[in-house]
């Protein structure tokens, strides 16, 4: 039979893949002779086996029992034993860290029979009875899916019946009374009596951290964490300890170094006489983890200890559960911990000056996604009005928008488009479509541990929680603070970085890392983050393979993407050029009436081009500008026709003469097509429309000779669209080099095409023929290759398609690897075969992506252009395919 069960002590932080990220470390800890509480994991491959059968696996509770006895034995207590009963905690964990699965049930084993025996172990009976109305509440609400409701409105009862405001002051006789009064709602929510039988309890527990593996909320936070869906989840099975025996016994949760900006030292929360769950509710706002050097010092020593030694051992932050029972210090979990983005940088470099990585090794520790997130604007502090509050900093961003008190109505305002700011007392896993729908999350209570913290700084999401001033009602829809009513649909601002909050919008600005690409470099040594981003950006682009190009229209765009690093222009669409006042001629152009008339047009919009592409030229001095020849449909230039049939019709009406409308309405009738994108565009429009590319390419030759002439060195490279068979590119070149040979002072434009039509990727080595150059348009590419439409299916249907789990993420947004990747890949192999010298690109959206630079770089493209601002993240993301190490099981501890 199957191993399904693994002993904490047979486990290692090389299995997370089996073991979960929870149950490896949870093993290796063991391992390093840590104070682990003995226990076991069930894998995840059990849990597989369940989600596909929908049975728990044959044999695998008879594994159960033989590692509980194996934990009996250790820990000198049998489970559930009436006189002296061992307790278990039952967590879930996969192989990533995910908050909206079932999450932990505590106290499995406590029954009716073994409430005494706890009270007298702990000589405590009010904190027996505690525990058992806690485990009754957790497990009907997790195992049995009963409302949260039903137990709070009894827990409401009871406090007030007893005239106190927190269930602290419950005596134990009030718990006592709670307890029959959770049975009663067990049994008529359920139907039946909360389970007497220890094993009982633990195998329901068992079975339903598997099934939460499902619900909607781990299944969206999967998709937007692009984690696969089939992986499972694993199920730690622990001997309890108990952090809320008096002020002796106590929780926390310690970070080696501050996660919020990286700085050394120890951080993190401690909460006195609790549970683990208290803190990361955020029920209670704990202490500064540095008190427990007052209160506990023995166990704050012993704990910091624990902390260098696993910080030398993860070489990482880690991340760090514990509890302190009557003054013997467990650790109930750790990993490399979660951290924002200025904290990956600094932490990174940090590590590299203290020897223990490499730069290749800090370069796998950020990521594009991370440096996108640095450069997000800051608020303008010196606009900005008195705060309103102020909060625990929990995770950083400016963010403006209207209130909302309630998750659906975040998601629902949002989907709408407007900005809003999910405002709560604390959140819960129930709260994550809003979470993610909001552009900052703010909360009244919990430190920087909690649910909302801990969420927010996963999603790169701004948060300010435990902002204690706020009396928030989610009933009624507002909070108070010093009088003031914020009511829902109010703007309010928040910073995470300073915790502040305040009403209204505030101005933002630049954030340093922005400033720091846009030239302003900071004296060496002033800036800790600067200075680490310089680092690793340097690194990524000492070893990038790639060029980094970026796609600019403007000289303006073009000069700050060369301020952020650009190595060219990888696609200039000089469509925007045929648009607002040059329209006019642009209808000449179409309307033209004979050979004079059309060659009038292209003579006036000539130096109008060739003006653009001095500018562009002067931009990019000395390096590369790809400039596309027309690209869209002609009739986008021309008014719509609904609009121009209207106008005529009007004038007809009122017995005038239409004029030109009247032209104009033929021209669009005959141009009119029912797919335009499939229609007269690209290449095709050029063939057809004579003179149209050859005023193009004279205006790109006449600017480049003009800055030539000036002493300039414009490196011009001319890029047909939308080619589909070698003969249209053959006729266009041939075209271009007569029209490039009559100009004087030109240096050799090399010629190229772009790849968008499946049919030239799978021509590539014909076409590569008459092209010195390949740029693949991702974005047709896509849409040709699977048939969308690009402007329609990301609205309407692409939401289903996510839902149903057809794709992780839009083909649009990230390349599919082995459908339109493939036909990269064929085109890149045939293209190169045929002309080993061919230069190979890609300027669709996907030149931007992490995940799709990471595939255009092992498929041996040459660079990737993509919108100026995301630059500094693909000559990072660049470099990081170099040094990319194979993900192994060990190799991702997120
Ligand atoms: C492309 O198709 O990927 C491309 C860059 O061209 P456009 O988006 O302008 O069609
Ligand atoms: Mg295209």
């Amino acid at each position: 039979m199957r191993k399904y069960v693994f002993d904490f002590i047979e486990g290692g932080a090389d299995l997370t893949d089996l073991l979960g990220g929870k149950g490896a470390n949870l093993a290796e800890m063991t391992r390093l002779g840590l104070p682990v509480p003995p226990g076991f994991t069930i894998s995840t491959e059990a849990c597989r086996a369940y989600l596909s059968t929908g049975a728990v696996p044959a044999g695998l509770f008879d594994q159960v029992n033989v590692h509980l006895r194996l934990v009996e034995d250790r820990f000198g207590k049998v489970f559930g034993d009436p006189r002296d009963p061992l307790l278990l905690s039952v967590r879930s964990g996969g192989r990533f860290s995910m908050p909206g699965m079932m999450d932990t049930i505590l106290d499995i084993g406590l029954t009716d029979a073994s409430v005494p025996g706890l009270a007298a172990r702990c000589g405590d009976p009010r904190m027996a009875w505690d525990s058992y109305r806690r485990l009754i509440g957790m497990f009907g609400r997790t195992v049995c899916g009963v409302p949260a409701e039903a137990f709070e409105r009894e827990l409401a009862a009871h406090r007030s019946h007893a005239g106190v405001a927190t269930d602290a002051e419950l005596s134990e006789a009030d718990l006592r009374h709670l307890v029959q009064a959770y049975k009663k709602v067990f049994h008529e929510q359920t139907g039946r009596e909360f389970p007497q039988a220890p094993h009982e309890q633990l195998y329901q527990a068992v079975e339903a951290v598997f099934a939460s593996w499902n619900t909607e909320r781990a299944v969206l936070y999967r998709r937007q964490e692009r984690i696969p869906q089939d992986l499972g989840t694993a199920v730690n099975v622990m001997a309890m300890v108990f952090g809320n025996l008096g002020p002796d016994s106590g929780t926390g949760v310690a970070f080696t170094r501050d996660p919020a900006t990286g700085a050394r030292g120890v951080y993190g929360d401690y909460l006195a006489n609790a549970q683990g769950e208290d803190v990361v509710a955020g029920i209670r706002t704990p202490v500064p983890l540095e008190d427990l050097a007052r209160i506990d010092p023995r166990s704050f020593h012993e704990l910091v200890s624990i902390m260098e030694r696993l910080e030398h051992h993860y070489r990482d932050l880690c991340d760090i559960e514990f509890t302190i029972e009557r003054g013997k210090l467990w650790m109930l979990q750790t990993r490399v911990g979660k951290r924002t983005p200025a904290a990956a940088f600094t932490i990174a470099a940090q590590l590299v000056d203290e020897g223990v990585i490499d730069l290749d090794e800090a370069l796998r520790r950020v990521t594009g996604a991370q440096l996108a997130q640095l450069m997000f604007p800051r608020f303008d502090r010196t606009a900005a009005p008195e705060p309103l509050a102020v909060g625990v900093p929990a995770s950083p961003g400016a963010a403006s928008g209207r209130v909302v008190f309630d998750a659906s109505r975040a998601a629902s305002r949002a989907e709408a488009g407007e900005r809003v700011i999910l405002a709560r007392r604390e959140t819960n896993p129930d709260d994550l479509p809003g979470m993610i729908a909001a552009q900052g999350i703010l909360t009244s209570r919990g430190g920087k541990t909690s649910h909302a913290a801990v969420v927010a700084r996963g999603m790169g999401r701004t948060c300010v929680c435990g902002a204690e001033t706020l009396d928030v009602d989610t009933d009624a829809g507002r909070f108070t603070v010093a009088g003031t009513v914020v009511s829902e649909g109010d703007v309010v601002s928040i910073d995470g970085a300073t915790g502040e909050v305040f009403l209204g919008e505030v101005p933002v600005h630049a954030s340093p890392v922005a400033r720091y690409f846009g030239g302003e470099a900071p004296a060496a040594g002033t800036d800790l983050l600067l200075d680490s981003v310089h680092r690793l950006m340097t690194h990524a682009d000492r070893v990038r393979r790639l060029w980094v190009y970026a796609n600019a229209d403007t000289g303006a765009d073009a000069a700050r993407a060369r301020r952020l690093g650009a190595e060219g222009v990888g696609l200039c669409r000089t469509e925007h050029m045929f648009l607002g006042e040059r329209r006019a001629l642009v209808e000449r152009l179409i309307l033209a009436d004979g050979d004079e008339e059309r060659a009038a047009a292209l003579a006036a919009l000539l130096p109008l081009q060739r003006a653009d592409f001095v500018k562009l030229f002067e931009a990019m001095d000395g390096l590369p500008v790809t400039v596309r020849l027309l690209d869209p449909p002609l009739h986008e230039f021309l008014p719509p026709l609904a609009e121009l049939t209207a106008r005529v019709a009007r004038a007809e009406a009122l017995g005038q003469d239409p004029g030109r409308d009247g032209a104009l309405l033929a021209a669009v009738r005959r141009m009119h097509e029912q797919n335009p994108m499939l229609g007269l565009r690209g290449v095709r429009l050029g063939l057809v429309v004579p003179g149209l590319f050859a005023m193009q390419v004279r205006a790109v030759a006449q600017a480049a000779a003009d800055c030539a002439a000036r002493g300039l060195s414009p490196r011009p490279e001319i890029m047909v669209p939308l080619v589909a068979a070698v003969p249209e590119l053959a006729a266009v070149r041939a075209e271009a080099e007569r029209i490039l040979a009559e100009t004087d002072g030109l240096r050799r434009v090399p010629i190229g095409t772009m790849i968008e039509v499946p049919r030239a990727a799978l021509t590539a080595g014909e076409i590569a023929g008459a092209a010195e150059f390949f740029s693949f348009g991702t974005n047709d590419l896509t849409q040709l290759g699977w048939g969308f439409s690009r402007d329609d299916v990301e609205g309407s249907f692409f939401p289903h398609y996510l839902a149903m789990g057809i794709f992780g993420v839009s083909p649009f947004e990230s390349i599919d690897a082995s459908g339109v990747g493939r036909l990269v890949r064929i085109a890149t192999d045939e293209g190169r075969a045929a002309r080993p010298d061919l230069k190979i690109g890609v300027c669709g959206e996907h030149g931007g992506d992490p995940d799709s630079i990471h595939f255009f770089h092992t498929v041996g493209l040459d660079y990737v252009s993509c919108s100026p601002y995301r630059v500094p993240i693909a000559r990072l993301e660049a470099g990081r395919a170099v040094v990319a190490a194979p993900v192994t099981a060990s190799s991702d501890s997120r």
